[in-house]
C-alpha cells in the first residue's frame, strides 16, 4: 500500500459508531491511520462495522466499548489502545449528547451526563494520551465542540456550557504543548444530519405539525445561512488537514464549519 499521511499512526475517535465520529474515523482510515472505534451501548453490529472499515481502507480497526461518564472505563480504553494498537497518536474527542429544556426545568442528572460526556471525558482522554505524545514529540488532539461552543441557543444550557468549556480546555492544552510537536484544536460544526440532529428535526415536526422536510428547512433557516447541512465527510477532511504537517502551527483554534452560522 502506498505511504499515506497517517500510515503507521493510531487514531482513537470517541463516539465513533455513528454520525460525525464515524465520518471522521473513515477519513483518518482513508489516510492510512489504524483506528480504535469507541461507543457505548450501541445496537449496531460492531464486528461487521470493524470488518467493513478494515477491508475498505486496509488498516487495522479495533473497537472498545466504554462509557465516557466513567473515568475507569476511559482508562481501560487507553490501556487497550496501547496493548492492541501501540498507543494513541491522534485523539478525536467526539462523543457527545444533548438535551433541550430551559434551565429551571433541566434535570440535574441530564446536566451531569452532558458535562461528563461532552467535556470531562476530553479532560480524561487528553491527560492519559499526552505523556506518550510528548515523548514521541508528535500528536494531534481534536475536540469536537460546536457552534454552541461559540454562541448560545435557548434551551441548551448544559450543551452550550460544555462546548464553551471544551474550547477553553482546547486553548489551555494548546498552550501547554505549544513548544512540542503536539497540537490541540477544536472543530465547531453547525447542523449535521446525524441521529443527534434528527431528533431535533422530529421534535420540531411534531411541535409545529409540519413534515420532516419542512422541519429540516426550518431548522437550517433559523441558523445556517448556507441552507444545507454540513456533512461528516466535510468534517473528516478538516480533521485530516489538522493532522497534517501543513497544520502544525494551527494551535488552540476553534474552527467553525457551519454554513455561516456564527458569521451572522
Ligand atoms: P451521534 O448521536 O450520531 O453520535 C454520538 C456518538 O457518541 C455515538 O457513537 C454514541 O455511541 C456515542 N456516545 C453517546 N454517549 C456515550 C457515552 N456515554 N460513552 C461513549 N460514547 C457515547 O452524534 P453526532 O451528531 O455525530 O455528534 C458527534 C459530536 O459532534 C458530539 O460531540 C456533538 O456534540 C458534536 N456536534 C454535532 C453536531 C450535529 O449537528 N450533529 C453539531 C455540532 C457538534
Amino acid at each position: 500500500m502506498a505511504n499515506k499521511s497517517l500510515s503507521g499512526k493510531t487514531a482513537l475517535v470517541t463516539g465513533s459508531t455513528s454520525g460525525i465520529g464515524l465520518g471522521i474515523a473513515r477519513s483518518l482510515a482513508a489516510e492510512g491511520a489504524n483506528v480504535l472505534l469507541n461507543g457505548f451501548g450501541d445496537s449496531k453490529d460492531i464486528d461487521q462495522l470493524q470488518a467493513d472499515l478494515a477491508k475498505e481502507y486496509g488498516v487495522q480497526v479495533a473497537y472498545h466499548n466504554a462509557d465516557m461518564t466513567k473515568p475507569q472505563e476511559i482508562e481501560a480504553m487507553i490501556a487497550f489502545a496501547g496493548d492492541k494498537l501501540g498507543g494513541v497518536d491522534v485523539l478525536v474527542n467526539n462523543a457527545g449528547i444533548q438535551y433541550v429544556a430551559n434551565v429551571e426545568d433541566f434535570p440535574v442528572e441530564k446536566w451531569d451526563a452532558i458535562i461528563a460526556i461532552n467535556l470531562t471525558s476530553a479532560f480524561h482522554t487528553s491527560r492519559l494520551v499526552l505523556p506518550r505524545m510528548r515523548e514521541k514529540n508528535w500528536g494531534r488532539i481534536i475536540n469536537l465542540a460546536s457552534t454552541h461552543g461559540l454562541v448560545a441557543s435557548a434551551g441548551k444550557s448544559a450543551y452550550v456550557a460544555a462546548k464553551h468549556g471544551l474550547i477553553g480546555l482546547t486553548k489551555a492544552n494548546a498552550l501547554e504543548t505549544a513548544t512540542t510537536g503536539v497540537t490541540v484544536n477544536a472543530i465547531c460544526p453547525g447542523f449535521v444530519l446525524t441521529p443527534l440532529v434528527q431528533k431535533q428535526v422530529d421534535d420540531r415536526a411534531a411541535r409545529d405539525g409540519i413534515s420532516n422536510d419542512q422541519a429540516k428547512k426550518a431548522l437550517l433557516a433559523d441558523k445556517q445561512p448556507a441552507g444545507e447541512f454540513v456533512t461528516p465527510e466535510e468534517l473528516g477532511a478538516l480533521a485530516v488537514f489538522l493532522c497534517s504537517d501543513a497544520a502544525k502551527q494551527v494551535r488552540g483554534v476553534a474552527w467553525n464549519m457551519d454554513g455561516g452560522w456564527v458569521a451572522q
